[in-house]
């Protein structure tokens, strides 16, 4: 006999940009949704799909064989119309018309501006965080930050074992809109000799070609630089450098491969608890929360109260990435007057 929950039939709808861990976050939806006796809608294309009716009732085996795909099943998309007035009273319109009481919006902090909207004229909406730039502010987990990582990681990997090979200087462009997060890990993963951080860059490119000239007159057969997307211009980077140093400069941006491929074991993991805790709201009959992950536990917060919040790049881990590049070191050791 399924429980008594406050809400009988839900939608859930991936929104903004696609994470890895979007489809393991639908499918608790849709199952944990199932569990507790409730219906369960699958909304197609984000808000542009809500307001186009491109929407279907999900059955458990609608979500078979989709937890370990990368992407989004249900489609995503930036609707425009959902800033406006009229947009908001469509998507309301259309929740009415097929019972949607409650709807679970997977995406990023426009996405939950867009719930927030939805749940001020009666939808109960919760907001799942799911973007691999770990830019929302609530919480310390987002869905696809950890796939993405690893995918960064293993290519840039493999970009230092040519670098080094040819003897070259790298600089590899990673993810992350204006949010470093993603070149932070990479840098310290990848043990890169310099990292470019929107949060921190100081512009002083003669900085960075001191250090790879130091580098190399050291022994050192490669120069690894991780640019962060929000700092940008690789291409032309690289081209100022080698005119600069000498030496060979190449730059690789890994582009959309980041947001790609199946789920870690982690964003799998996260993503259905988040999903399932989702729905457990929605069974209470609350609204306008996001659920997160901070301080070691799963939490929610109101929308409001997320939005409004602001987080600051780890001061600690920038610390120690710069502690275990040999570059620091070397300004140590030349301070002493010897080599490193
Ligand atoms: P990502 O981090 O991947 O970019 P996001 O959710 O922040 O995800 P946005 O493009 O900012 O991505 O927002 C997704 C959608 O949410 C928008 O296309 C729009 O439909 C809706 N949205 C964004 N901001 C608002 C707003 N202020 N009011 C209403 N809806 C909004």
């Amino acid at each position: 006999m399924a429980e008594t929950t406050k809400i009988k039939t839900i939608g859930v709808l991936t929104s903004g940009g696609d994470a890895p861990g979007m489809n393991a976050a639908i499918r608790a939806v849709v199952r944990h949704g199932l569990s507790k006796g409730m219906k369960v809608y699958g909304i197609y294309r984000g808000y542009t799909g809500l307001m186009e009716e491109d929407i279907k009732e999900m059955r458990a085996g609608d979500v078979s064989d989709t937890i370990e795909k990368g992407g989004t099943i249900l489609k995503t998309a930036r609707c425009k119309e959902m800033r406006t007035p009229e947009g908001i009273a469509r998507a309301v319109e259309v929740c009415h018309k097929y019972g949607i009481e409650g709807l679970v919006v997977i995406g990023g902090d426009g996405s939950y501006r867009g719930a927030e909207k939805l749940a001020n004229e009666g939808i109960n909406v919760i907001g799942v965080p799911g973007t691999i730039d770990l830019d929302i502010a609530c919480t310390e987990y987002t869905i696809g930050f950890d796939t993405a990582v690893n995918t960064a990681m293993e290519a840039i990997d493999k970009v230092r074992d040519t670098s080094s090979s040819h003897e070259r200087c790298s600089i590899i462009e990673v993810m992350g809109r204006a949010a470093g997060y993603i070149a932070l890990w990479c840098g310290i993963a990848n043990g890169a000799e310099d990292i470019i951080l929107p949060e921190k860059y100081d512009y002083d490119e003669q900085k960075l070609i001191d250090n790879i000239i130091d580098n190399k007159r050291r022994g050192k057969t490669h120069h690894i630089i991780i640019n962060a997307e929000g700092v940008g211009h690789s291409a032309s980077m690289a081209r100022r450098i080698e005119a600069a140093t000498g030496i060979e400069t190449r730059a690789t941006i890994l582009g959309y491969m980041q947001r790609g491929g199946s789920p870690t074991c982690k964003d799998r993991v996260y993503a259905s608890t988040m999903g399932c805790i989702a729905v457990d709201l929605l069974a209470q009959g609350k609204t306008k929360r996001v659920v997160s992950y901070s301080n070691g536990a799963f939490r929610d917060y109101d929308i409001n109260e997320g939005l409004a919040m602001t987080k600051n790049i780890d001061e600690y881990q920038i610390e120690i990435a710069r502690s275990l590049s040999h570059n620091y070191y070397k300004s140590e050791a030349l301070a002493d007057g010897r080599e490193a």
